[in-house]
């Protein structure tokens, strides 16, 4: 039996939501996969006598299409998705039998005009908790339009085929057997590749808000919440909704929820904000700010929004080296996400740049699938907490250089070496590995304020007790500001906070 009995009782009640039958179409062999694979469609077959099986023959096997008795959606699971993909599945089985997918009529309708056939493919490690939101995009996109097709692949089922075509991080999108997408992404991107940018013209016609919030994490969300509850205008302007919570397989600090993940967490986050009226604009970026009458922001695509308030939320992002192959190098081996892109270098010699506390617990998520494990810290200790060291430690296929700085990392075609200089004797020495996951910190995302308030020397937006800026008005939250500690806990109190303080001033300016 593949499936728990909790997930089978969950399985139970989405089936029962089925708007048609559905047929499995399986493509298999004798193959120990095949029957892995059969095994676990014939359990979920068994479940509703809307469900059947037949046998069919597919691009690849094992491997089964999902599809109604009339027509091909165009879906297609190469290899057994569990884990995170599992969701994808029921999401897929419930679609193809005509359940309207949860988005955007705008987004529907630019979906449905896509003229061209386009044929997808993308390589996920089940594992991957950034994977599911681009298979569920792409598979949505496949039930709405035919000439869309799609396929999840199985990295660790199919790793010839991965890594005969160079796939060394997940999710990885092919379209029409070319390189078209690495790592997380969602449908507005997705469609803005496929088709060029969104119409927003409607924008430029949008009313001036009381407040509106810039990034849609924690922080955001939070301050969203806030000032919607106060009766006032508000509206979120994001480039994605969920922040860097996404990127989070569990968490265990969010106090009285023992234990989540990220993307589940943000989800309830989102379906909370949207218990409030605030207009949500996603898929748009920042790019200015000013105070005028009114606080302008000014987004990429040349749009302007006012509000009385500006609450700028927008987070941080991961830091890079900055050294000579990280770019070159980027999903050819140099990795940013243990835990989606571990899988792939099973076996295989990597290392991990930086000693603080996601340093070290990739260091020990990696040792359990890689041959070996160097990590290389630049300051003379490691600066992650004493529990992980010890474990670390305990670990025998790890190496700990501690003072070294990395200094290139190279290859042909894919990460071969990298090179660091011993910080105390100024010996350069290089190593052989596949991998590079590269764990140095945090940089906020302010670039685009462009000295128009008052940042730290990193970077990070300076604010009073109130959340308050140096710029009438305009108030900031969470990892973006000089808070001390950057926690989902501590980002959603300080939205919280900059929300009241932005009321507070359109009380006494208004
Ligand atoms: C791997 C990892 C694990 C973590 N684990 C935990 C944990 O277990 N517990 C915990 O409490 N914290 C954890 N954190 C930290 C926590 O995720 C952050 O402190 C928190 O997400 C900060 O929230 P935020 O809203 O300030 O920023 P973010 O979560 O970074 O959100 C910023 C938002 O702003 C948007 N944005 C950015 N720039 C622009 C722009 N110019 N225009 C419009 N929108 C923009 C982004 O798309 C995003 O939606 C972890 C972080 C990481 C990376």
């Amino acid at each position: 039996m593949a499936l728990e009995q909790e997930i089978k009782a969950q399985l139970a009640q989405y089936l029962e939501l089925l708007e048609s039958d559905i047929v499995f179409n399986v493509s298999s062999n004798d193959s120990e996969n095949s029957k892995k694979l059969v095994a676990f469609v014939q359990e979920i077959v068994e479940m509703s006598p809307r469900l059947t099986m037949q046998n069919k023959q597919l691009k690849r096997t094992p491997s089964f299409a999902v599809d109604t008795k009339d027509q091909v959606s165009g879906i297609e699971f190469a290899g057994i998705p569990l884990g995170h993909e599992f969701t994808s599945l029921v999401l897929a089985i419930l679609q193809v039998s005509g359940r309207a997918p949860k988005i955007d009529a705008k987004l529907v309708k630019q979906i449905k005009e896509i003229k061209q056939e386009l044929n997808f493919e993308t390589f996920v490690s089940l594992s991957c908790h950034n994977c599911p939101d681009v298979v569920q995009a792409l598979n949505i996109m496949s039930v709405l339009n035919p000439q869309i097709s799609h396929t999840m692949i199985e990295g660790s089922m199919f790793k010839d085929e991965a890594e005969a075509k160079g796939i060394m991080a997940v999710p990885a999108v092919l379209l029409n057997g070319e390189e078209f997408v690495n790592g997380r992404t969602n449908i507005e991107d997705l469609l803005e590749k496929i088709v060029g940018p969104q119409d927003n013209s409607d924008l430029e016609n949008k009313e001036p808000f009381d407040v509106l919030v810039v990034g849609g994490g924690p922080a955001g969300a939070s301050a969203a919440i806030y000032a919607a509850r106060k009766g006032i205008r508000t509206g979120i302007v994001t480039d994605n909704f969920g922040g860097q919570p996404l990127e989070t397989q569990t968490i265990e600090n969010i106090i009285g929820t023992k234990s989540t993940e990220g993307t589940q967490f943000m989800a309830l986050v989102e379906d909370h904000v949207n218990e409030y009226n605030v207009d949500i604009i996603k898929n748009a970026k920042a790019s200015a700010i000013k105070k005028a009458d009114l606080v302008e922001l000014t987004l990429e695509n040349g749009t302007t929004l006012t509000s009385k308030t500006v609450v700028l939320a927008t987070g941080a992002r991961w830091r890079n080296l900055g050294i000579p192959g990280e770019q070159e190098f980027k999903n050819k081996g140099v990795a940013y996400c243990p835990h989606c892109d571990g899988p792939m270098f099973e076996g295989k010699d990597v290392a991990v740049v930086g000693g603080g506390n996601s340093g070290i617990e990739a260091a020990i998520d990696l040792a359990g699938l890689a041959n070996h494990v160097t990590v290389l810290e630049f300051m003379p200790e490691l600066k992650a907490d004493q529990v992980l060291q010890e474990r670390l430690y305990s670990l025998k296929n790890v190496t700990v250089l501690k003072n070294v700085q990395t200094k290139e990392i190279s290859g042909d075609g894919k990460v071969e070496t990298i090179t660091y200089l011993d910080r105390k004797t100024n010996e350069e020495t290089t190593l052989s590995l596949q991998g590079v996951f590269i764990l140095i910190g945090l940089q906020p995302n302010t670039e685009w304020l462009n000295d128009s308030l008052e940042c730290t020397k990193i970077g990070e937006i300076i604010v009073d007790k109130y959340g308050a800026t140096n710029m009438p008005g305009v108030y900031a939250a969470g990892d973006c500001t000089d808070s001390a500690y950057k926690q989902i806990i501590i980002s959603m109190g300080s939205g919280a906070t900059a929300a009241l303080g932005a009321f507070d001033y359109i009380i006494r300016n208004y």
